[in-house]
């Protein structure tokens, strides 16, 4: 039977990956595998080992030939994520603990193995930040390899997907978000999963629709049902009716088409209508991101937050390995210049390489968290800024310290960079001797007292991400009170202005690189405030482009004027809202 017939269901999920398609339900239902549990005999001890490490050489030959499948099908960035994988296993820490934790229990390996992956996956669920939860996905992808091996049963994987469908899955492991055919898949939705999850990524870099978060789907839908994929808003729309149809292909080509209007001017200047140059910079993470800078002509990067270094391994990594992933940024976009931020972990960020460093807090935003964590851990804060002073030789490169909340960090952090320099002197390691030296304000206190901190350093880059929660007292994670994270907040322009006008009295400077440099509704009041430059996520990139060519600098700086004498957070937002619309409008 057509299942267009049958009633219509919605479903609500998070918007992960933009666009609309329509087609039948690939249902990839993963079996959950079952671990047998048994005392190994002493005299088979040792071969129990060596069947461990056997598993671990076969998985890692396993993941090397899907590696290089990859690479073949959907080029070397997608297969990234494999070194990754071989990077887990071979972990010592991990391997270590089984081997123990065999030896002390007698237990079988895959039992020991199966527990202490899943410890390490606990603990990197558990931490607060999107993006290194996913990266449980992992280790929990690479174990669930090796147990196969060990069990000897062949791995599940999406290759029996031929025609042009749509994935749902309960959720979507790495490395089978890598193997997917992209001709072949229409749409990826997940029950699980979030915006930062392998399946996401994977979905953005095809240019394919993506929800993830729908709880349950899986359970409501059968293979080959119809849908409809909402990846705007995150709606998943079972057997849709023809009215349904009809509607999407309206709200498609009208998608369609103002996307196609933002990328028209992907490749121009950001220049506004009365000839006033803006530049725009990229957010990043990972080395991997340059592509998307470049794809998305970013005048280079205005924050790399190296924690994600740090965040992604269970280790802290050395000098030569920061050394190595900053240098592949920098030179992978010299001339432009690169602004590296020194390590911002601690809030909602923990160090799974050494978590003793930073500890259980009671208020960990208000804690042990970025530079102040650096300056008590002097040798690990100036191998990095030994890193970063070696990448400057390799293009052009910029230094900005996190969370400075008054002049005597500013003068520490700096005297360290100092004897970093000095150390690299004595090694005989080049570096850029000017090298740029900024600061975030994202801390009350450094905004109100800029004109101090301005002496000391090259730029301030305004974080307000921080900034707004330090100043309103609104935990940027905390879902119940979000509704009072205002940006358009008196005291937040208040402070914005103030921050500017120091800077530009001390002949600094100033760059905003929180998300609200990325929000376009923002974008004019930011510029009407005179911010010098903005830096955003690079997708983000085309839109706000588009809105600075069709405004005039002149206009936004009445809109900041007006919006400076508001009194009301929503006589603002509505202000600076009408000028956005009048700017920019989705036909
Ligand atoms: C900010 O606080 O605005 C910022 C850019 O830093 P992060 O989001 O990494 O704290
Ligand atoms: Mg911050």
């Amino acid at each position: 039977m057509d299942s267009r017939n049958k009633s219509e269901i919605i479903i609500q999920g998070i918007a992960a990956s933009r666009g609309i398609a329509y087609g039948q339900a690939f249902l990839y239902l993963q079996s959950e595998l079952e671990i047998p549990r048994y005392t190994v005999d002493p005299d088979k001890r040792v071969a129990e080992i060596a069947r461990f490490e056997q598993a671990l050489v076969v998985t890692r030959q396993q993941i090397s030939k899907i590696q290089a499948q990859v690479t073949q099908n959907l080029g070397e960035e997608e297969a990234l994520i494999f070194d990754a994988h071989q990077m887990v296993l071979e972990d010592q820490a991990l391997i270590g603990e089984t081997i123990r934790d065999f030896q002390k229990s007698g237990l079988n390996i895959e039992t020991c193995f199966n527990a202490v992956a899943e410890r390490y996956i606990r603990a990197f669920a558990e931490i607060d930040d999107e993006y290194l939860r996913e990266r449980a996905a992992d280790i929990k992808d690479v174990a669930k390899r090796v147990l196969h091996v060990l069990l000897g049963q062949a791995a599940m994987s999406l290759t029996e997907l031929v025609d042009k469908r749509i994935i749902v899955a309960h959720d979507v492991s790495p490395s089978e978000a890598a193997g997917i055919d992209r001709s072949a898949a229409l749409a990826i939705v997940t029950d699980a999963g979030s915006r930062t999850s392998h399946a996401v990524i994977v979905a953005r870099s095809m240019k394919i629709p993506a929800v993830v978060g729908t709880r349950d789907l899986t359970k409501k839908i059968k293979n080959g049902d119809w849908l409809m994929v909402d990846g705007y808003e995150g709606i998943i729309i079972v057997n849709p009716s023809e009215q349904t149809l009809f509607r999407y292909g309206k709200i498609q080509k009208a998608k369609k088409s103002f996307e196609s209007r933002l990328m028209s001017v992907n490749d121009m200047a950001a220049e506004t209508a009365d000839g006033v140059k803006v530049t725009l910079r990229a957010n990043i993470e990972k080395p991997d991101e340059v592509a998307l800078v470049k794809e998305y002509h970013a005048q280079g990067v205005g924050l790399y937050r190296t924690e994600f270094l740090f965040l992604s391994s269970t280790k802290i990594p050395t000098e030569e390995q920061q050394y190595a992933a900053y240098k592949e940024i920098v030179a992978g976009l010299a001339p432009a210049p690169v602004t590296i931020r020194t390590l911002d972990v601690g809030g909602d960020k923990p160090l799974p390489g050494d978590p003793h460093l930073i500890g259980p807090e009671a208020n960990p935003f208000l804690g042990f968290r970025a530079i102040r964590m650096c300056l008590e851990n002097p040798e690990m804060f100036k191998n990095q800024l030994r890193a970063i002073l070696r990448a400057s030789a390799h293009g052009s490169v910029e230094l900005m310290y996190p969370m400075i909340s008054g002049a005597d960090e500013l003068d520490r952090a700096n005297a360290m960079l100092e004897e970093a320099k000095a150390d690299l002197k004595k090694r005989g390691q080049p570096f850029d001797e000017k090298m740029k030296v900024g600061t975030m304000i994202e801390i009350p206190s450094a905004a109100l007292a800029g004109d101090v901190l301005a002496e000391k350093c090259d730029f301030f880059s305004i974080g307000t991400n921080d900034l707004i929660q330090y100043l309103l007292a609104i935990d940027r994670g905390n879902n119940r009170i979000a509704h009072l994270y205002d940006p358009a907040h008196p005291a937040v322009l208040r402070v914005l202005k103030q921050v500017v006008e120091t800077g530009h009295a001390h002949g600094r400077k100033v760059s905003v690189c929180g998300e609200m440099a990325g929000d376009s509704v923002y974008v004019p009041l930011l510029l009407g405030l005179g911010v010098d430059e903005l830096s955003m996520t690079p997708t983000l990139l085309p839109a706000v482009k588009f809105l600075i060519r069709a405004m005039k600098m002149s206009d936004a700086k009445k809109l900041a004027e007006e919006a400076l004498k508001q009194t009301d957070p929503k006589k603002t937002f509505a202000l600076i809202e009408a000028f956005y619309n009048q700017h920019v409008k989705s036909e």
